[in-house]
């Protein structure tokens, strides 16, 4: 039962699966600058508001397309896995931050000017993993983020789902409507820059996303493969950027990612709600990195310097140290515990 449930949806997959497998990101200047301001594209503080999780009700919506309309070739052999860092060649110091964009059925997440404001000021190149919901909730920085050739976009699943517990038709429908997402917010950049004249710009934007994080790092055996169909490589970290003792200093998280840090590391870092602090660790890490030497990539520059390494499964440090996310969040991983009822009188 469980085989021919799998195969229902590799039938499924298979049918959107075009010829050749591409990565590497690229992007059009001309079209970010065409397209926004400065003042635009710098935001405002307004863009970090999180949402109290239930302080609405639980947004269970689908995009409004259910399906790509472009596929992707299966994933190449020797990118399966859930990658962990990339073995670069001999000297060459490259690595990659990237930052999640997490958001929940259950809230709404925000987004941290600060953050890209300061790697776009600097130059430093950075992957972003954005939940589907959280970009149809935030429709301006995701174009951004999509048109700009220092970024590349990738997918974080459509509400933040436990891929370990959901059974396949959701895993599925949260990596799928997360494509469709992208796809339609492609679109409309594509109608504001045929609107100015720069319609040929828009070939430098990436017709879908190519690269797939595992939500709390997590899952099953055969989630790979449902991935490698939907032809998404799995990329995880061996470096966290964001360290909490609950302190919040940001020099002790800084401390714990050169601990791990080494050519070829992918840093864990969030450009939302979890954690905080991460707009005070990017400066500091960005500039104890430069001191050592490191230059920033894009996850996809970095595949492409080098056979990956990969487990079998997603952990934050040490395999089995993210199993408790199976019971902490609700809905499969795509709801908040719900908060405890006042008490009546
Ligand atoms: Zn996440």
């Amino acid at each position: 039962m469980k085989v021919l449930r799998h195969s229902v949806w590799f039938i499924l997959l298979a049918s959107l699966v075009p010829a050749g497998f591409a990565l590497a990101a690229q992007g059009s200047r001309v079209l970010l600058d065409g397209v926004w301001t400065r003042a635009q594209l710098a935001g405002t503080p307004s863009n970090h508001v999180v949402t109290r999780p239930y302080s609405k009700p639980a947004d269970l919506s689908p995009p409004a397309r259910l399906v790509p309309v472009a596929g992707q070739a299966e994933v190449p052999a020797d990118l399966r896995g859930v990658i962990r860092r990339v073995h670069v060649p001999a000297g060459d110091k490259v690595l990659a931050l990237t930052f999640d964009l997490c958001e929940r059925a259950s809230n709404r997440t925000g987004y941290r000017t600060e953050i890209v404001n300061f790697l776009r000021g600097k130059g430093v190149a950075a992957t972003f993993f954005a939940g589907g919901k959280w970009m149809r909730s935030h429709p301006e920085q995701t174009m951004q983020l999509m048109v700009d050739p220092l970024f590349e976009l990738g997918n974080h699943s459509w509400t933040h789902a436990n891929m370990a517990i959901v059974d396949d038709a959701e895993v599925a429908r949260q990596v799928l409507w997360t494509q469709a997402q992208y796809e339609l917010l492609r679109e409309e950049l594509g109608k504001r820059a045929a609107a100015r004249g720069l319609a040929k710009d828009m070939a430098a934007v990436p017709e879908s996303l190519r690269l797939f994080r595992l939500p709390y790092g997590r899952n099953a055996a055969h989630t790979l493969d449902l991935l490698a169909a939907m032809g998404l490589p799995v990329i995880q970290w061996d470096a966290l950027g964001e360290w909490n003792d609950g302190s919040g200093a940001p020099e002790k998280s800084v401390a714990h990612a050169l601990k791990s840090v080494r050519p070829g590391s992918i840093i864990l870092m969030h450009a939302n709600a979890v954690p905080k602090n991460t707009q005070l660790v990017v400066p500091l890490l960005a500039a104890a990195l430069e001191k050592q030497g490191y230059r920033c990539v894009t996850v996809s520059d970095l595949l492409l310097s080098g056979p990956v390494e990969t487990v079998q499964d997603g952990y934050f440090e040490k395999p089995g140290d993210n199993v408790q996310y199976d019971t902490l969040f609700l809905g499969g991983g795509t709801l908040h515990p719900r908060p405890a009822e006042p008490k009546t009188p």
